[in-house]
């Protein structure tokens, strides 16, 4: 998923980078992943200052299992889902 800021948003620069289409978004790791999930318990590094988008994006929500579908079709292992 691409994270794209808001104009309200306040991410480090390190965290963020532009698209070729302009678009200003959370960088990706090497392996896709946003580079503010924390890589020892998986969850957001910046959670207080997360992106409006990512506040808004409802855990467990039909977008979520949606995307988790996909993915799970994708790739034979899946992602667990863990409600917190
Ligand atoms: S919640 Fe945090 S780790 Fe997840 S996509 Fe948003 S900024 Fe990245």
């Amino acid at each position: 998923m691409t994270v794209v800021l808001q104009a309200g948003d306040r991410i480090a620069g390190h965290l963020t980078e532009h698209t070729d289409a302009g678009l200003h978004v959370m960088a990706r790791d090497e392996f896709g992943w946003c580079v503010a999930v924390d890589p020892a318990g998986g969850g957001c590094s910046i959670y207080e200052s997360r992106p409006e988008v990512c506040r808004r994006f409802e855990m467990g929500g039909p977008y979520c299992q949606a995307v988790r579908e996909d993915y799970a079709n994708r790739n034979a292992r899946g992602i667990p889902l863990q409600m917190f």
